[in-house]
C-alpha cells in the first residue's frame, strides 16, 4: 500500500494521528446514581439528587459500568487493572453541577491493549491502545430554545463513558476511519456501547500533527467531539493541510483545542490546550479505590461473545467462506447473528450458498429498502426455506428471485407462495418436450439454419422454451431435451 503524504512546498509530510474515543456505556443506570440513561427522554426527567450535586449526596459506583469497561478491555486484549481509582477533574461547566468530573487519571481500570485494523486490499495494521478509563458524561446546554436564555438538560449528566485512548499510531485518514469502524464493531459485539454516532454515544477527539518522514513527532492539535467517521477523516485531512501550510509559511503549530465545523468543512481554534495540572486532579475522597476480584474478572471473561476477528477466521476456515464474504458477514454483529440463525434454520442450508445469497440477494434488497438487517422483512427461517427450495430443485434461480420479491412485499413463507401461485419449477419431461415441439413449429427458419450448421442458435431455442414455460422449466432438463431433439 502506498503511504499517505501531504505534498508541501518543501517536500512531503507525514501525518500522525491519535484518537480519544468517548463511548457511552450501555447500562440501565448512571455511573454513580440510580437515574435512568434512556436516550431521548424529556429534558431533566432522568436526574438523581447526586447528578444535580445536592449537598451531602454521595456517589455509589455502578458495578455494571465497571463490568462493561473490563469486558471491553478484555475484548481488545488489554491489561486489566484489578486495582484502579477515581480522580476529580476540576472545572466549571454549566451542565456539570458538581463543578468537577469524576474520571480516572492516574490509575485507569484498563491498561495497554491493541486493535487489529483492516485496510484496503486485505492489509491489516495493529493500532496500540494506551488505556481505557471510566468517567462521567456532562449534560447538554441548549442555546437555540429561547432568544434570551440558554437551557440545560441534565439527563446525560453522570452517564458512564469509557474513554478509549489510542497511541499515535495512525498515519492516514483511511487508517483512522478503519480504526473507528473496527472499534465500533468490537464495542457492539461486546454490547458495552451501542456505537450510535448520530446520537452521540460514540464521539472522538482527533489529535493530529505533521512531520517530515523520519523526524520526531510534531506539536499536535486536538479537535473535540467529532461524531462521524466521515467527519473524523475530513478533520484529519483539513488539519494536516493547515499545519503544513502554517509551518511552511514560517509559523508554528500551537498545542490547542479546536472545533470542527461540518458546514464549512474546517476546524477553528476553541482554546489553548490545558495540561493535566490545570485541572488540579486529586483522588476523589468520596470513593474508595476499585478492587476487582478474580471471580469478577472470570465472570467478565466468560460473558464475552465470539469477537469479529475470531468469527471471521472461523467463517473462512470452518465454513469455507471467501475472505470477502467472511469479512462482510462479521463486520456488524446483527449481520453475523442473522447469518448464524439462517445456518441454524430447519433446512440447514449450505454455508457457502447461504453466504452468497445473503451478500447478494438479501443485501441488495435491504439496500433498496433502506433498511438494516435487523429490520429485514424476511426472517432467517424464511431465508432458509427459500434456499431449501432452490437446493431441492423446486425453484430455479429465476423463480427464486420472483419468490423472494413476493416474500419481501408480503412477508409470506416461500413454500406457501410457491403453492398459491404455482411457481414450482418443472422437470416434467413430457410437458417440456411438448413445448419444444411447439417452439420448433413456430420457428421453422431458425430450425433450418441450426440444422444447416448454425449451432449458435441453440441458446435461442433454450430461451424460447423457457419463455414459453414462464421460467418454470428446469434449465438443465430443457438443455438435455433440446440437445436430444436437435441432435
Ligand atoms: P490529553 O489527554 O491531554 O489530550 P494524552 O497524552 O492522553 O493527552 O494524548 C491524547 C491523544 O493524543 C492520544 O490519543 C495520543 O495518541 C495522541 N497524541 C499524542 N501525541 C501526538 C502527536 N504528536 N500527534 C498526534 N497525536 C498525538
Ligand atoms: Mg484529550
Amino acid at each position: 500500500m502506498s503511504e499517505y503524504r501531504i505534498h508541501g512546498a518543501t517536500g512531503e509530510w507525514e501525518v500522525v494521528i491519535g484518537l480519544e474515543v468517548h463511548a457511552q456505556v450501555v447500562s440501565e443506570a448512571k455511573l454513580f446514581s440510580g437515574a435512568a440513561t434512556a436516550f431521548g427522554a424529556e429534558p431533566n426527567t432522568q436526574v438523581a439528587l447526586v447528578d444535580a450535586a445536592f449537598p451531602g449526596m454521595l456517589p455509589v459506583p455502578n458495578e455494571e459500568c465497571l463490568r462493561q469497561a473490563v469486558r471491553t478491555g478484555m475484548a481488545i486484549n488489554a491489561e486489566i487493572n484489578a486495582w484502579s481509582r477515581f480522580d476529580r477533574k476540576n472545572y466549571f461547566y454549566a451542565d456539570l453541577p458538581q463543578g468537577y468530573q469524576i474520571s480516572q487519571l492516574y490509575h485507569p481500570i484498563v491498561g495497554e491493549g491493541a486493535i487489529e485494523v483492516d485496510l484496503e486490499g486485505g492489509a491489516t495494521k495493529t493500532i496500540g491502545i494506551e488505556h481505557i478509563h471510566i468517567e462521567q458524561d456532562a449534560g447538554k446546554l441548549m442555546h437555540d430554545q429561547h432568544p434570551n436564555f440558554s437551557y440545560v438538560d441534565l439527563n446525560r449528566t453522570g452517564v458512564a463513558l469509557m474513554e478509549i485512548v489510542s497511541r499515535p499510531d495512525m498515519r492516514s485518514p483511511e487508517e483512522a476511519g478503519a480504526y473507528v469502524r473496527k472499534l465500533r464493531s468490537i464495542l457492539r459485539y461486546v454490547g458495552s456501547c451501542d456505537g450510535n454516532m448520530e446520537q452521540g454515544s460514540m464521539r472522538a477527539d482527533v489529535n493530529v500533527s505533521v512531520r517530515k518522514p523520519g523526524d520526531k513527532f510534531g506539536t499536535r492539535t486536538e479537535t473535540k467531539n467529532v461524531n462521524s467517521v466521515r467527519f473524523i477523516m475530513a478533520v484529519i485531512e483539513h488539519e494536516a493541510r493547515r499545519q503544513v501550510d502554517l509551518i511552511e509559511d514560517g509559523g508554528a503549530v500551537v498545542q490547542e483545542t479546536r472545533l470542527y465545523d461540518p458546514d464549512r468543512g474546517e476546524t477553528r481554534s476553541l482554546r489553548s490546550k490545558e495540561d493535566a495540572h490545570d485541572y488540579r486532579y486529586f483522588p476523589d475522597p468520596d470513593l474508595l479505590p476499585v478492587e476487582l476480584s478474580d471471580a469478577f474478572l472470570e465472570e467478565c471473561r466468560a460473558s464475552l461473545p465470539e469477537l469479529p476477528d475470531a468469527k471471521r477466521r472461523r467463517y473462512e476456515e470452518a465454513l469455507g467462506l471467501s475472505t470477502y464474504n467472511a469479512s462482510v458477514l462479521t463486520a456488524e454483529v446483527e449481520t453475523a447473528r442473522w447469518f448464524e440463525a439462517l445456518l441454524a434454520s430447519p433446512g440447514k442450508p449450505d454455508a457457502q450458498r447461504a453466504a452468497n445469497w445473503v451478500t447478494s440477494e438479501l443485501f441488495g434488497a435491504l439496500n433498496r429498502l433502506g433498511r438494516g438487517i435487523e429490520e429485514s422483512p424476511v426472517t432467517p427461517a424464511q431465508g432458509g426455506e427459500l434456499l431449501g427450495l432452490i437446493a431441492d430443485g423446486t425453484l430455479s434461480g429465476t423463480l427464486a428471485k420472483q419468490v423472494f420479491e413476493i416474500m419481501l412485499e408480503t412477508g409470506e413463507d416461500p413454500g406457501a407462495i410457491v403453492e398459491a401461485r404455482g411457481l414450482k419449477q418443472t422437470s416434467d419431461t413430457g410437458a417440456i418436450e411438448a413445448v419444444i415441439a411447439e417452439v420448433f413449429a413456430n420457428n421453422p427458419n431458425q430450425l433450418e439454419q441450426y440444422r444447416a450448421g448454425k449451432e449458435a442458435l441453440f441458446g435461442f431455442f433454450v430461451g424460447q422454451t423457457m419463455k414459453a414455460m414462464q421460467g418454470k422449466a428446469n434449465p438443465a432438463v430443457v438443455n438435455e431435451l433440446l440437445k436430444k431433439a436437435l441432435g
